[in-house]
């Protein structure tokens, strides 16, 4: 027993099948659980439905399945909680945490084009703070600190630490968007609290994310998890493979080749004979990596 209270996750979006990307984030959280003797949960974000593929989440389910890596417990979809998030949404906006905005993308990059002008902000620029100016609701932003008193930092278990101004970064963010749907940012930090996540293991395009995911649990009063982020995979480029090109396929009948790709990535070279030994090799080595203190 490691002594450390875990409870780890895998948040696929079923956008299509399990690809090397999807699978290093999968197997590196699956370790990190096991390698604290923890808990595994998959969840499915499947709430920006125009982009969701029918069948996908089966795909992927059945994929992690077919590789060992099984979950303790059956897997949460999101589509089945605009419940959560609706009440999540009004908490905020009780606390006055909240504002409808009117802009569209367009409103946006003129207002952007004029402030730059004055600062260095990239985020929203924050044209409907102090009301509507007459233009229907678009979507809900939260508010974010004022600069000076808006830098969100952690210390991530792989990245080292981090720290994003969240005002001339990002800006207010949006909680529930133009279309009607939950955005991701809310989805996902309504549902780790629920599911009393401690430990988030996921690719590093989501590094940046994390600071607003931070800021929306200090609103609601949620725990802070840790945070680990693994190495996306580029190309020798240094740019991020694409699905289009087939580059990040991997092969569903031969687990154990796209297992030892995927840890290989991950720093662990694991020369196994099968799935279980290999699977029982690469906790090992995790845990003598990324071993949490007692
Ligand atoms: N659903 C997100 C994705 O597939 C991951 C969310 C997360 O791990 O926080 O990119």
């Amino acid at each position: 027993m490691t002594g450390v209270r875990y409870r780890g996750r895998f948040a696929p979006s079923p956008t299509g099948p399990l690809h090397l990307g999807s699978l290093v984030a999968a197997l590196a959280s699956w370790l990190d659980a096991r390698a604290h003797d923890g808990a595994w949960l998959v969840r499915i974000e499947d709430i920006d439905l125009p982009r969701c593929i029918p069948g996908a989440a089966e795909d992927i389910l059945a994929t992690l399945a077919g590789f060992g890596l099984l979950p303790d417990a059956p897997p949460l979809w999101q589509s089945t909680r605009s419940a959560q998030y609706s009440a999540a949404l009004d908490r905020l906006r009780d606390r006055g945490m909240l504002y409808p905005c009117g802009c569209s993308r367009k409103d946006i990059t003129e207002a952007l084009t004029r402030v730059r002008q004055r600062h260095q902000t990239l985020g929203y620029p924050g044209t409907c703070r102090d009301g509507l100016h007459g233009k229907p609701v678009r979507a809900w932003r939260v508010r974010v600190p004022e600069a000076g008193q808006d830098t969100v930092c952690f210390d991530d278990r792989w990245q080292g630490r981090f720290c994003q101004p969240l005002a001339d970064d990002v800006g207010d963010f949006v909680l529930k968007r133009a279309d009607g749907l939950w955005a991701y940012q809310l989805a996902v930090v309504v549902d780790d609290g629920e599911q009393g996540i401690t430990d988030i293991v996921r690719g590093m395009d989501l590094l940046d994310s994390t600071p607003r995911q931070i800021h929306l649990q200090h609103l609601l009063g949620l725990p802070q998890p840790r945070y680990l982020h693994v190495p996306l995979i580029l190309d020798a480029h240094g740019d991020k493979l694409s699905k289009q090109t087939g580059a990040t396929a991997i092969d569903h009948r031969e687990p154990l080749v796209a297992l030892q790709k995927a840890a290989r990535h991950l720093g662990l070279e694991i020369a196994a004979q099968d799935r279980a030994a290999f699977l029982e090799q690469a906790v090992r080595a995790w845990r003598a990596r990324h071993a949490l203190p007692a």
